[in-house]
């Protein structure tokens, strides 16, 4: 997962990105940068770390010009290689061109050995430098052609943001897996000023408006002199688009998104209140108190208890500032790296039967430990319940869910975690229930795209139904080696 941000026609445009990449940072903590033109050339600052220690004002002041694009960056393919930073920058048909990119390129290695065998030289691990490769080998001679033809080569997640000395192109997928929303800046200027972002909490910090998302298959470019925008859509095969349907990354609104962003125009904080409320429904029981597993869980714990009837308590406090540590304590003090993050009210839960809300079970770390932890605060009962299905398949586009034999619900059944995490009872929403909760939501909003049969939702982290075929070979494999050994 990674957050990109851009912006034209402003004074200061370095630094609204600054503002913007600051809001996103939720989205990727490992580096982060940013790109700017004045039109004619492209400068760019970028480094590992937060967005408040990468750049300092002269950074900013450095990096003049009206347009900027930024990134930040949590690693999924490549690794964390300085290499890897973006915005890449890189000259195309002697044009300056700086790439900020979210998602993941499912047939990357494929088309890395293509290009390495016929004598590209690559820099980064990434999948983000093949981009930029294959536009520069397109035969075409426009730059928009080149672009497109580059994405006809690739697979899997994009939404991208593409700045040159004359424009700003924002990319997204065929399936639309990842956000990409446009907004307005008020500006004095006859020329508009817009906004890029993954997720609109960046434009209610800058102050724009949000005005749409960038649909499946569409390159929006955006005339820097003018402000003129104009979109064109990928000449996907028809055999591709025939098997090719919108698949939003349903994960970015249990878990990713921040809760006060409009993701897909549907707000992540009223839909996690309603995957809480569905999960009440299907899955009461008896208790004191609901309590969240801080932040994501909130939202869902509250909307568990309102749908349920037992109140709401702070149970968990989070500690926001948490970042590496090389100090580990002695042995006896237990669940270290948890209890660092969490720490458990003892006044309120010792005694007390227990319903714990999380958005998500990847590999049971997390709440196996807060199971523990809660029992040593003295709770009598702990009900854990998961506002999502059980997370059983890796994620190829964009989300670091890790393999498929460290995910816990790929090797046990619900009972078996049960036991596992020790808790009373254990229990999910159905990918069926989660379904349900958004097709509400998308019915008032007038997305029309959505209304396939699942509503558009890539859920494949929940059933293995990946879009593509490398995907799905890559996913589902190691069920068969699994019923093999
Ligand atoms: P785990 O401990 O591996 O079961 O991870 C589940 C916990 O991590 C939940 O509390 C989630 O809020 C959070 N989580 C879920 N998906 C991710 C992700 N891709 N990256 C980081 N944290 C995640």
């Amino acid at each position: 997962m990674c957050g990109v941000f851009g912006v034209t026609n402003t004074e200061n445009a370095s630094k609204i990105a600054y503002l913007g990449l600051f809001a996103l940072q939720h989205r990727g903590q490992e580096s982060a940068g940013i790109s700017s033109t004045n039109s004619s050339e492209i400068i760019s600052h970028k480094n590992s770390g937060l967005v408040i220690d990468v750049f300092k004002e002269t950074d900013l002041s450095k990096l003049k010009g009206n347009h900027a694009i930024g990134h930040v960056r949590y690693s999924t393919a490549g690794g964390n290689s300085d290499a890897n930073i973006q915005p890449l920058t890189a000259r195309i048909g002697g044009v300056p061109v700086s790439l900020s990119h979210n998602g993941n390129i499912v047939n990357s290695e494929e088309m890395r050995q293509f290009l390495e065998s016929s004598g590209a030289i690559l820099q980064a691990t990434s999948d983000t430098e093949l981009i930029l490769h294959l536009m520069a080998r397109s035969n075409k001679k426009e730059f928009i052609a080149k672009l497109t033809h580059a994405f006809e080569e690739l697979f899997g997640a994009f939404s991208l943001l593409l700045l040159t000395p004359t424009h700003l192109y924002a990319v997204v997928d065929a399936c639309g897996y990842r956000p990409l929303s446009l907004g307005l800046l008020k500006n004095e200027s006859k020329i508009p000023s817009w906004v890029l972002a993954s997720e609109t909490c960046a434009m209610d910090l800058v102050g724009a408006e949000f005005i749409r998302d960038i649909s499946p298959g569409e390159i929006l470019s955006i005339e820097l002199a003018t402000g003129k925008i104009e979109s064109v859509f990928f000449n996907l095969t028809t055999q591709q688009s025939k098997s090719l349907q919108q698949a939003k990354c349903i994960f970015e609104h249990v878990y990713f998104a921040r809760p006060d962003s409009l993701v897909w125009n549907m707000l992540a904080n009223d839909t996690r209140f309603a995957m809480g409320e569905e999960l009440a429904k299907n899955n009461p029981v008896e208790a004191d108190m609901v309590i969240a597993v801080p932040d994501s869980g909130v939202p869902m714990a509250m909307g568990y208890a309102h749908a349920s009837g037992v109140p709401y308590k702070i149970g968990l406090i989070r500690n926001h500032y948490v970042g590496r540590t090389f100090i580990e304590p002695t042995q006896n003090v237990r669940n270290f790296k948890v209890r660092l993050k969490l720490n458990p009210v003892r006044e309120t839960i010792k005694g007390k039967k227990i319903i714990v809300i999380d958005d998500s079970i990847v590999r049971g770390t997390t709440s196996q430990k807060i199971v523990e932890l809660l029992r040593e605060a003295g709770a009598k009962e702990v009900h854990m319940r998961i506002a999502s299905p059980p997370v059983k398949f890796p994620c190829f586009y964009g989300i670091d869910t890790p393999k498929r034999q460290d995910l816990l619900a790929q090797v046990m059944t619900a009972n078996e975690m049960n036991d596992y995490l020790k808790s009373d009872t254990l229990s999910f929403l159905s990918e069926k229930q989660l379904l349900k909760v958004m097709q509400k939501f998308q019915k008032n909003t007038a997305n029309e795209n959505s209304f396939q049969e699942n509503g558009g939702w890539c859920t494949a982290c929940f059933t293995g139904n990946y879009q593509d075929e490398i995907a799905q070979q890559k996913g589902c494999g190691f069920i068969k080696e699994l019923k093999n050994v």
